[in-house]
């Protein structure tokens, strides 16, 4: 058995670590840095290094590396070890604060989206304090922000904590207007992972799996997820003792894992850790993606992340559990039992409403990507329609509020903020309203539309941003206020009657809805690349809260078109190969085996008429799917004249994956026509109940 608060976070750098290995002022100093955000004494990074170092080499690491998080979604690290040579020919261990605070990987292939040209400097990574650094396979990791030399971001952790800055700047402005010295707000965030599991000996016969992570081909098994017995059920020893391994993996990397369950698909699972604060929640997130495909392999299985690994069963997400917290450990979302508190808790409220209605197009776009195209709004997933959740009591008080009092509902006692008691709302533990894209449950939000391989910083980056425009409003409004109570009352009713169309308490899976929705005025961007096209709107945004600049900005739009596109690419291309390298000459061979069948037949003067239906009905699927490859060819080929970011991804949605759907659908139904042992991969039945 592990003694598991013994084993808990034994390979990271935490704060208990750094109370007992550094001297008390250094201590002090950067406690500072890591909880107020105070910029970091360079004389103290050097006492740092060297007991990171000391520490690092006692659990026997011989290199370091700064690990940083670039455009591409994933983290990226390149280890040195420590060895300085001595006189004498002999080497010592040294690391010292210039290495931990700023490092230079030679970078220049990720991408940029223009901010960067290759020939020109590398960039750099610098230490983000904030994040512990932690040992891994012999190396010490250190967190850090990637940016290029003349300061533009690169990464997606340097506008995350650009983003968390500017929250906690309005934040403490809004905190204020109530009489509380707040000196940090922090945004707290609990993601909740979800995953596939397939053996590996499946999983390495499919060319799809192992180059797009999905399934391009592969007609439903004859059962799915129809008799809901999956969800929640009994967790089959080989995934139990990989779960297990798993959480204490993670326990030893310091991450509160904390819920593990079976998901709604056959083979889809769920671990869940408990919330901390965004920043490290992001870098956590990336480390437990890591570790559940190490952990995985270990066991014989691969674990799949991706958003749709397969049709006809739902696919994963990765639900954003999100909030804002004082230094006080005061939660911003939690409506708390004291009636003076109302006030505070209704305008917070407010904004993250206004923020949501105002910037939808922003939440949409923060979650795209070619593999969550296949969930959003696709009745297993929020649809691409963002709107916001409240529940009915919490809806009721809103009403009260937009109707002066007057409640909508049956009667209720009227709403007046700062007096009256607001009432007790549930958590929702019963995922009542799994529709909904963001969703109040209790004392948070929980924004259900990221994908389940994305990274979570550039989602929780967005809504920082677009919460902090909105607290900036207001708390430029109410500061100059004479009345502050009126002009509170006053601001909170006016801003929930604008932005009320976003709130929607239905069935979101309900195609009345998107009727609904249109006629509301909320977008509805069904594709990636018509989400990603709405960047151009943010500009002003991002410059005035300081989280991106204008280039920045443009260049994470060309990004992410561009991994649209070649994810797209990648996909076309893979079906191409296993289409006429595997699945047509597969079904030749049956074909064969069954005109040697009915020729055998014939010369013993037997009817042959199966055989020959068989042969006929598969020649002809054959001959078609023959004609859909060459005709996806043509469109991959096409694909070549298309210019600019923009322009290549809308090709590869409109031409390219009509192309491919056309090729799956043949494809699908030769499998289901053709002998088993004759098809060339493992299907759906052994990758989905193969465990
Ligand atoms: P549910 O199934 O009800 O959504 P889970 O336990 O699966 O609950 O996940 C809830 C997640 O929300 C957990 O990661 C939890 O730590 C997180 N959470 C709870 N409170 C907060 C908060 N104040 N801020 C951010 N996340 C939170
Ligand atoms: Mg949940």
């Amino acid at each position: 058995m592990v003694n598991i608060p013994e084993i808990f976070a034994e390979n990271v750098f935490n704060e208990n670590v750094m109370r007992d290995k550094l001297p008390k002022e250094v201590f002090k100093k950067l406690m500072k840095t890591i909880d107020l955000g105070e910029p970091l004494d360079v004389s103290i990074a050097n006492v740092v290094a060297n007991a990171m170092k000391d520490w690092a080499v006692e659990k026997g690491a011989t290199h370091y590396t700064h690990w940083f998080q670039p455009m591409t979604g994933i983290t990226a690290e390149k280890h040195d070890s420590f060895i300085t040579p001595t006189a004498g020919g002999k080497v010592i261990m040294s690391f010292g604060g210039k290495e931990l605070i700023q490092g230079e990987p030679d970078a220049s292939s990720f991408p940029s989206g223009g901010l960067r040209a290759t020939f020109e400097a590398r960039g750099y990574t610098a230490w983000d304090p904030s994040s512990y650094a932690f040992v891994k396979d012999g190396t010490l990791y250190i967190p850090t922000a990637f940016c290029s030399y003349t300061g533009e971001a690169l990464d997606k952790k340097t506008p995350l904590l650009r983003s968390m800055d500017a929250i906690s700047k309005q934040a403490c402005r809004v905190m204020k207007l109530f009489g509380k010295d707040v000196k940090r707000v922090t945004t707290t965030v609990g993601p909740e992972q979800e995953y596939f599991l397939v053996d590996k000996k499946y999983y390495d016969q499919r060319k799809d799996l192992i180059f797009t992570g999905r399934t391009l081909f592969g007609a439903m098994s004859p059962k799915g997820q129809e008799m809901e017995d999956h969800y929640f059920g009994t967790i089959k020893p080989r995934i139990a003792a990989f779960m297990a391994d798993l959480d204490v993996e993670l326990w030893k990397y310091g991450l509160l894992a904390k819920t593990k369950h079976n998901e709604v698909a056959p083979a889809q699972h769920e671990v869940a850790p408990i919330f901390s604060t965004t920043n490290i929640a992001t870098d956590n997130n990336q480390l437990l993606m890591d570790i559940a495909k190490k952990v995985a392999l270990k066991h014989g299985m691969v674990c799949l992340l991706h958003e749709k690994p397969f049709d006809g069963v739902n696919g994963s997400g990765k639900h954003n559990n999100w909030s804002m917290s004082t230094d006080m450990g005061e939660n911003l979302l939690n409506p708390g039992k004291d009636p003076k508190d109302n006030a505070q808790f209704m305008l917070i409220l407010t904004a993250v409403i206004t923020a949501v209605d105002k910037y939808a197009k922003l939440m949409r776009l923060s979650v795209a990507s070619a593999g969550n195209d296949h969930r959003l709004g696709a009745n297993e997933a929020p649809p691409a329609i963002v709107s916001v959740f409240l529940g009915d009591e919490l809806e009721r008080v809103v009403r009260d509020i937009i109707d002066g009092g007057e409640s909508a509902v049956g009667g209720q006692a009227k709403i007046e903020l700062g007096v009256t008691t607001l009432p007790v709302f549930p958590k929702d533990n019963t995922d009542r309203n799994r529709t909904s894209p963001f969703a109040f449950t209790g004392n948070r939000f929980e924004f259900r539309m990221p994908g389940s391989s994305q990274s979570i910083g550039c989602i929780n980056m967005m809504l920082n941003t677009a919460v902090a425009d909105v607290f900036k409003d207001f708390a430029d409004e109410l500061e100059g206020a004479e009345d502050f109570q009126k002009a509170l009352n006053a601001l909170i009713k006016r801003e929930l009657t604008a932005h009320q169309r976003v709130i929607f308490n239905g069935n979101g899976y309900d195609d009345s809805w998107i009727e609904e929705a249109e006629k509301r005025g909320l977008p509805n961007l069904r594709s990636t690349p018509e989400a990603l096209a709405a960047y151009d709107e943010f500009v002003d945004l991002f410059e005035e809260t300081g989280v991106l600049s204008e280039a920045e900005l443009k260049s994470r739009q060309e990004i992410l078109l561009d991994e649209y596109a070649k994810t797209i690419a990648i996909e076309s291309r893979t079906m191409v190969d296993m289409s006429k390298k595997d699945i047509l000459p597969a079904v030749s061979s049956y074909v064969k085996e069954l005109s040697d069948i009915a020729c055998n037949k014939k010369t013993l003067g037997l009817n042959a008429d199966l055989e020959i239906k068989q042969i006929e009905r598969l020649s002809a699927l054959a001959s078609d799917a023959y004609d859909k490859t060459a005709a996806l060819e043509e469109v991959i080929a096409g694909a070549a004249d298309v210019e600019g970011a923009q322009n290549a991804a809308n090709y590869e949605h409109e031409t390219v994956i009509p192309a491919m759907d056309a090729l799956r659908a043949v494809a699908d139904e030769m499998e289901v026509n053709t002998a088993e042992k004759y098809w060339p991969f493992p299907a759906y039945d052994k990758l989905l109940f193969g465990i």
